[in-house]
């Protein structure tokens, strides 16, 4: 037998809440990611900023209660030792308190920022040897370009930063880099210091890129080993300082560079952006194959260009396309036994913003073309956190505490 979301779901329709109903019909379960004995659940206690927050020893309480409903449904589900994380957060999703259980049965808040009220917690997880200070690196890759690979990634990197993380974006994709033009970094000169670089700090993220390094103008011919050691050069030289996440976005494709490049770096993971024709998901499942075989996590699939989102007619009703037939890459995803991250539909004002180099517009409805964008973008997101820390929990990274508070 195995767990799945519903099991859960079911369990946390068993907890009562201070209001008298239960978690799951009052709409506070925001997200269930459940993988063999690793589960994660995202709680909600308020929907906008005017309602105020459980105090802490209630949350604290909440979840201590949660997290035996879950185990206790668990083990008639025949898994016994689960690893379980409970995060609440606030109406914008910031992690305000983040619990885990043991299989044991024990419930800890972690002792990081949430001791902070309205802090997120920064991930728990990986081993990003090579880059001191640095806690996650995770690549996006594609199997070939034009598909949003770059816009996925700047998008990935401004999302974590809203919710508070410390965020570095590194554009790897040396023969076309985004970067300058996504960021709005045209205007601005690269700083070395002491032969350090210095990564542009734009939208509250840290970004380096190839394309203030190199006339952009003239083509890149390099081959593997030079791409590599340019790579090497633009990660190791730059002085990140303390970062959560370092989102990589690598040069298309599956040949030599990418392969070469995902390889030179201790990943926490990666995540593959693919478009929903069939076309593209065979390409996209060769860029899965590239990170299985180097023994890289794929933390999952993201369908960009998804579908398109019409005009309001007189009643205001939009209409939405299948312009590439949606759903592909999530059927590919679930083919492949992949999370699948989320559908971001094909919008004008991502385009113009990413053109602009105002990718926090994207977030905001009144410059997104609406509430739709923001929402998958923000969705988008969170499904990344949930798969980054199960993923470090299955690499043993993510210690479960073996004492009550
Ligand atoms: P890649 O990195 O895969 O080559 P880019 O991220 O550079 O692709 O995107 C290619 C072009 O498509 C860019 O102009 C970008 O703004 C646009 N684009 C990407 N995704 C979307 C989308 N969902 N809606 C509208 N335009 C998009």
């Amino acid at each position: 037998m195995t767990l799945t979301k519903d099991h859960i779901r079911d369990a946390l329709s068993t907890v009562m809440l201070p209001t008298g109903e239960d978690p799951v019909s009052s709409g506070a379960v925001l997200n269930i990611a459940v993988c063999d004995e690793h589960a994660s659940v995202r709680i909600s206690m308020t929907k906008d900023a005017a309602t105020p927050q459980p105090p802490r020893e209630t949350l604290s309480k909440l979840g201590a209660v949660m997290d035996a409903a879950i185990r206790a449904n668990a083990k008639e589900q025949g898994v016994h030792d689960l690893a379980l994380i409970i995060d609440f957060v606030d109406h914008s999703g910031q992690v305000i308190m983040k619990l885990k259980g043991d299989p044991a049965g024990s419930v800890k808040p972690t002792q990081t920022k949430e001791q902070i009220p309205g802090a997120p917690t920064p991930p728990q997880n990986s081993a990003a040897n090579g880059v001191p200070g640095v806690k996650s690196i995770i690549a996006v890759g594609a199997g070939k370009g034009g598909v949003g690979k770059s816009t996925i990634a700047v998008n990935l990197a401004i999302g974590l930063a809203r919710k508070g993380y410390s965020v570095g974006i590194l554009d790897g994709d040396i023969y076309g880099p985004s970067l300058p033009t996504m960021l709005g970094l045209q205007a601005i000169d690269q700083v070395v210091i002491d032969g350090a670089l210095q990564p542009f700090l734009v939208h509250d993220v840290k970004a380096i890129t190839m394309g203030k390094l190199v006339e952009t103008d003239k083509p890149l011919i390099w081959r593997g080993p030079m791409a590599h050691g340019a790579f090497h050069q633009l990660i190791e030289r730059t002085q990140w300082g303390e970062l959560d996440y370092l989102i990589i976005d690598l040069p298309p494709g599956t040949g030599d560079v990418p392969l070469t490049l995902a390889q030179s770096v201790q990943l926490a993971g990666a995540v593959v952006v693919c478009t929903p024709q069939q076309v593209a998901q065979d390409d996209a499942v060769r860029a899965v194959n590239m990170f299985k075989s180097l023994g890289v996590e794929v933390l999952g699939v993201v369908e960009n260009m998804s579908y398109f989102i019409g005009d309001p007619d007189d009643k205001g009703q939009t209409k939405e396309y299948d312009i590439f037939g949606r759903g592909g890459a999530q059927q590919m995803a679930q083919k492949l036994g992949l999370p699948f991250l989320g559908a971001i539909p094909i919008n004008m004002p991502l385009r113009k913003n990413s053109d602009a180099g105002t990718p926090t517009k994207n977030f905001d409805p009144a410059t997104a073309g609406g509430e739709q964008l923001p929402a998958a973008l923000t969705s988008m997101t969170d499904q990344l956190i949930a798969q980054a820390t199960l993923a470090s929990m299955h690499r043993g990274q993510t210690k479960p505490t073996l004492t009550i508070s």
